[in-house]
């Protein structure tokens, strides 16, 4: 097997990957830095397709506490504080840096300040931007600047399996799929950063890049890391609805256009936000995204079972100026956004779940890190739209100068464990070598899978539900083990890496669907109909699940309310 050793090995190339490998480059120039990226560096991911923007404090009528106390709030009080406080704090400095150091351009006010838009959920208007299609800014300068230094690129790079050393105490490096050739190599590491950035595409309708497939998570849970806040999937409340036969289907419009007083119809082409929620359309994701599938559910739909945005009363020309991308990209698909009615239903966007970890961006396995969407604890019950690609920088940065100051301090290249490379190899090898009974298409489990996590795990959710959720999703493991692969060519073979991806996902739907199921409160983007209320604030525990003897335990952790306490205020104690 093809072997390669790096002093600090980054997996993905989204904010969180490119920060973390500009910033160990900054700390220690010396060092052997290798991005390894299932995708293009620079290409794919869901940082290059962020819209909206990123929230900072930074205009000085708002302050970082203001924006904390947005965050914590947000979340249901489910974040951890330490990490929130972090959040908000560094963002200040990233957002300088992205401009003064990386070179991005924001939109800015006629005075020359940043301009900064209108986000649901927020009590000021911090969200920066580049019109309605700032990742693209964001990762093209990002990119490049990792372009022009000495940083080994492993692209098409897939990695399959974090292997520990012979004790099991540390990280030895990583295990990965050369997707071009289809050969195994094992790159040892003294630092591995975990950052491929979850990405809920296991449900019917979901916004994330197609590279993404919780690959990382799957790979954190079998080296025995835990997760928490699993449940917790955030529905962005308007995905286009396009029909069946487009992967357009499902992809976002961005929050700014409820923001800047959008208004969400029924099939009647009545306003209903109204009736749910006093704050209409700026309320957070997950009631606007309850409030219309329970409007769905009534069957007071459009023509392809969804909802209608509607933006004309605004007037066509400043519709069209001030979102430019989300009108182009609805006239791409036969609709008016400007003028006329786009139809629209909650779509998977975002993971609030991850692997626990500590602010400075350590895990339980020593020399492994993680940021970015891979990460949990950040946002608690709920995402504000926002503070993804914030989250995604700030502790991409952390955890690249963290890494550096560590591999130079006391890192080392580590003997790795052989047995748990074998296994890695046989169950990707699986569809290959294990007699397939079919050699079947893989779109039906895709299919099931879909069609059973946007039913039973989705926006609203029962004990009943989860229990035959957690079933068919066993069902959907036998059928996949079932399913062989009839092209033995391993070079770029797509099929084996969409059951891959199917493998990973199934994976992590069952997570998903038992820390559902032990939430037994609703709270941000988990909604139990069978325990409808959010329960005391006061005793808020999270989710925390992980693999011991090759089944999943989960524990209820207390959170901790280190800086304020439900009741309290961080902006009434300043005052
Ligand atoms: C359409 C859309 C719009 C959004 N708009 C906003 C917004 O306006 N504001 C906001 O704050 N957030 C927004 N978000 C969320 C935001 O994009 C994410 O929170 C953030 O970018 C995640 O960054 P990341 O670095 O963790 O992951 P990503 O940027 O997704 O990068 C993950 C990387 O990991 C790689 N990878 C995956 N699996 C593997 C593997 N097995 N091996 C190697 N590499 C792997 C991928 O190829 C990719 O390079 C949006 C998301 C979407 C999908």
């Amino acid at each position: 097997m093809r072997q390669l050793d790096t002093d600090i090995l980054i997996l993905g190339s989204g904010g969180a990957g490119l920060f973390a490998a500009l910033h160990a480059h900054k700390a220690n120039p010396a060092l052997s830095i290798t991005v390894a990226v299932k995708g293009l560096l620079g290409k794919c991911g869901c940082t290059r397709m962020v819209q909206g923007g990123y929230n900072v404090a930074l205009a000085k009528e708002d302050s970082i506490e203001r924006h904390f106390m947005d965050t914590i709030e947000g979340g249901k009080w489910l974040p951890d504080q330490d990490l929130a406080w972090k959040l908000v704090t560094l963002a200040v400095e990233r957002i300088h840096e992205l401009e003064n150091e990386l070179g991005c351009f924001f939109d800015r006010n006629p005075d020359g300040t940043v301009h900064q838009k209108a986000f649901a959920g927020q009590t000021f208007d911090r969200t920066v931007h580049k019109g309605d299609l700032t990742g693209i800014e964001i990762i093209n300068r990002l990119a490049e600047q990792v372009w022009a230094r000495k940083i080994r690129r492993l692209e098409e790079f897939r990695a399959i399996e974090l292997i520990r050393n012979r004790s099991g105490s540390a990280i030895a490096g990583v295990l990965f799929i050369d997707m071009r050739t289809g050969e195994y190599t094992l790159v040892r590491a003294k630092a591995v950063l975990l950052a491929t950035g979850g990405g809920p595409t296991m449900y019917k309708y979901h916004t994330p890049s197609g590279d993404k497939t919780c690959d990382g998570l799957a790979m954190a849970l079998r080296a025995g890391l835990a997760l928490r806040d699993m449940e917790m999937v955030q529905f962005h409340p308007t995905g286009l609805l396009a029909g069946t036969h487009t992967r357009m289907t499902g992809t976002v419009l961005e929050e700014g256009l409820r923001g800047a007083g959008g208004h969400l119809l029924n099939g009647a082409r009545e306003r209903f936000m109204p009736r749910y929620d006093p704050l209409a359309e700026r309320a957070t994701r997950d009631f606007v995204s309850r409030a219309m599938f329970t409007e769905m559910r009534t069957g007071n739909v459009g023509p392809n079972g969804g909802l209608y945005i509607s933006m004309a009363h605004l007037g066509k020309e400043k519709v069209r100026k001030d979102f430019k991308g989300m009108v182009e990209r609805c006239e791409d698909c036969g609709f008016d956004l400007a003028g006329g009615l786009v139809e629209v239903v909650p779509t998977a966007h975002y993971m609030m779940g991850g692997v626990e970890f500590a602010a400075d961006c350590s895990t339980g396995l020593k020399g492994l890190y993680v940021a970015g969407e891979d990460a949990g604890g950040v946002h608690g019950a709920n995402r504000l739209g926002g503070n993804g690609v914030a989250n995604s920088t700030v502790f991409g940065a952390v955890a690249g100068d963290i890494m550096a100051n560590w591999v130079e301090k006391e890192g080392s290249l580590l003997d790795f464990d052989p047995s748990v490379l074998n296994e890695a190899i046989s169950r990707c090898e699986m569809p290959f070598t294990s007699k397939p009974l079919s050699h079947g298409s893989l779109e039906p489990v895709r299919e099931r899978l879909h069609e059973v996590m946007w039913n039973k795990v989705g926006i609203i959710r029962d004990e009943a539900g989860l229990r035959a959720a957690l079933s068919e999703l066993d069902s959907l493991e036998v059928e996949l083990a079932r399913t062989g692969i009839a092209d033995g060519n391993r070079a770029f073979n797509l099929t084996w890496h969409d059951w891959l991806n199917l493998k990973s996902l199934v994976q992590v739907s069952r997570v998903i669907a038992e820390a559902g199921l032990a939430r037994t409160d609703s709270r941000g983007a988990h909604y139990r109909e069978d325990h409808p209320e959010a329960g005391p604030l006061e005793d808020s525990a999270y989710t925390s699940v992980h693999e011991e003897g090759g089944r999943l335990r989960i524990d209820m952790k207390p959170v901790r309310f280190t800086r304020v306490k439900p009741g309290q205020s961080l902006l009434r104690d300043a005052a």
